[in-house]
């Protein structure tokens, strides 16, 4: 078998594999939470990019954002600066299955658009601007922003069903399809003119001493490299591929018809061929993985639900209440009995105790982040009335409270103090329901309470110049007992 052939089956085997193995977790974690499989944020390293301001400021991480995706951050890293943008062509799931539509095409034959280049070059910038903000806004407010416009995200939201795609990830949703359907005549177009995180390596594989370097004295110039190329490089014009946009896909390698002609070298000399390329692009990737193991850092997942329901403070908050817990986690976690939280949302007396909190809203037509919530707060009231999650109460009194008529959730409810939980998306009104005072929040921002209470904290901090991060530490402060 050739060199290259060999190469080839090595590198699909890789990604495939890799991509089947991103799905299984993300389809695990639909259906059976997070106590089965990691949230699909967990093991995306663009997530520990995002994170990373919190982690440098407070050592922490933004919401969803585990140990293990700091690692992959840093083994992306480690990675572009060794061998160039190999997590593109070797590992992205992403990209493997925008790759998987440009074969279809090729397999039907379908003709390839190209892109005037300075039209192209205009689109690439697209993705520049796109980090910038990104990174902006997921600093400044400490919250997954870019989430709801992930096509990732969205994939691996697909088992969750149509409804909670359309209600969270309908934008995601929409580049996925555009991704995918648009790579049929516009190879890797998320990649090219989209990607944060490809942006992100783009500007760090200039540090890179690998990359491909053509011969011109065995060149041919028969521009087979160039009609292949998913990036619309120009390869065979110049003696090496300097352009940030190379995927690192090696498309152009395996084309090539001449031997040794278009291959991969270390600052010019070395040569790598295509195969110690993966090789060396799996040892580095998974390499700092192991590492991180055997140094006892590596976390994807909570190992339990009393882990995920703990603050930093070491106790359990019904504020890390998650739509992928179930009733009967809740009630256990919280001693709290699951006939309440039924008759509270006036749920079906036959829902499943061991159903997730979002298969309910979903089965019950209730807005799933509104649900959630309402939950949260819910169990934060029923302790304050009834005892403390480590301590049952002694009778289902504060259940009695509770009737089939009560309506859920109510700003009327959520107007006693309730289990902090300020973050960019709280409002203003929400903020007064935690006790919050018109003269107090005057204080600590310098500027009059908004008349619209249905404004985000995040759009305040945002219309004011204000750090959103110190302005929830003072809202915190100001408002604990
Ligand atoms: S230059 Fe070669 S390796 Fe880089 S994106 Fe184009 S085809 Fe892939
Ligand atoms: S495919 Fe190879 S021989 Fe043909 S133009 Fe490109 S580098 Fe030259």
């Amino acid at each position: 078998m050739q060199a290259k052939t060999l190469s080839r089956i090595f590198q699909y085997g890789t990604r495939l594999f890799i991509l089947a193995f991103a799905t299984y977790l993300a389809v695990m974690h639909q259906l059976k939470g997070v106590l089965a499989a990691p949230n699909p944020h967990a093991y995306c390293p663009f997530g520990g990019l995002e994170s990373v301001y919190k982690f440098l400021a407070s050592g922490g991480y933004i919401q969803k954002i585990m140990p293990a995706t700091m690692v992959l951050f840093v083994s992306s890293v480690l990675l572009v600066v060794v061998l160039n943008r190999a997590f593109c062509g070797w590992i992205c799931p992403l990209g493997t299955l925008q790759m998987l539509f440009d074969r279809l095409a090729r397999f039907l034959k379908i003709k390839k658009l190209r892109v005037p280049p300075a039209v192209e070059r205009y689109l690439h910038s697209l993705k520049y601007v796109g980090l910038v903000v990104i990174l902006y806004f997921t600093w400044k407010i400490g919250d997954l922003v870019y989430s709801p416009y992930d096509p990732w995200a969205a994939y691996a939201h697909i088992a969750a069903g149509f409804s909670e795609l359309y209600a969270e990830f309908l934008i995601g949703s929409i580049f996925l399809l555009v991704a995918l359907i648009g790579s049929l005549w516009l190879p890797n177009n998320f990649c090219r003119y989209f990607c944060p995180m490809g942006a992100f390596l783009g500007i760090l594989s200039k540090l890179s001493p690998t990359r491909i370097y053509r011969s011109e004295t065995t060149c041919i110039n028969c521009k087979k490299c160039d009609r292949v190329c998913p990036a619309q490089i120009a390869i065979s014009t110049e003696p090496k591929v300097k352009s940030m946009e190379c995927l690192s896909c090696g498309d152009c390698v395996v084309a090539c018809p001449v031997d040794n002609t278009l291959m991969y070298r270390t600052w010019g000399k070395r040569v790598l061929n295509w195969l110690v390329y993966g090789i060396a692009t799996l040892v580095i990737f998974f390499g700092v993985v192991e590492i991180s193991k055997l140094a006892g850092i590596w976390k994807t997942s909570y190992s339990s639900a009393t882990e995920a329901l703990t603050d930093d403070s070491g106790a359990k908050n019904p504020a890390n209440i998650k739509g992928s817990m179930t009733l009967e986690t809740i009630s256990k976690e919280f001693n709290i009995p699951v006939e309440a939280i039924v008759q509270k949302f006036k749920l079906p007396e036959n829902t499943k105790a061991d159903e997730m909190l979002k298969n309910i809203a979903a089965a019950n037509n209730l807005e799933t982040d509104a649900f959630v919530e309402g939950v949260r707060t819910f169990i934060a009231d029923y302790l304050k009335q009834g005892g403390t999650s480590s301590e049952k109460p002694s009778s289902p009194a504060p259940v009695a409270t509770v009737t089939p008529e009560q309506t859920p959730v109510t700003q009327e409810q959520t107007a006693q103090p309730a289990t902090l939980d300020i973050r960019g998306k709280t409002t203003i009104e929400e903020l007064l329901g935690y006790g919050m005072t018109k003269e107090r929040f005057k204080e600590i921002t310098g500027v009059d309470m908004p008349a619209d209470q249905k404004m985000l904290l995040n759009d305040f901090a945002t219309a004011n110049h204000l750090d959103m991060e110190a302005l929830k530490t003072q809202f915190i402060k100001a408002l604990q007992p």
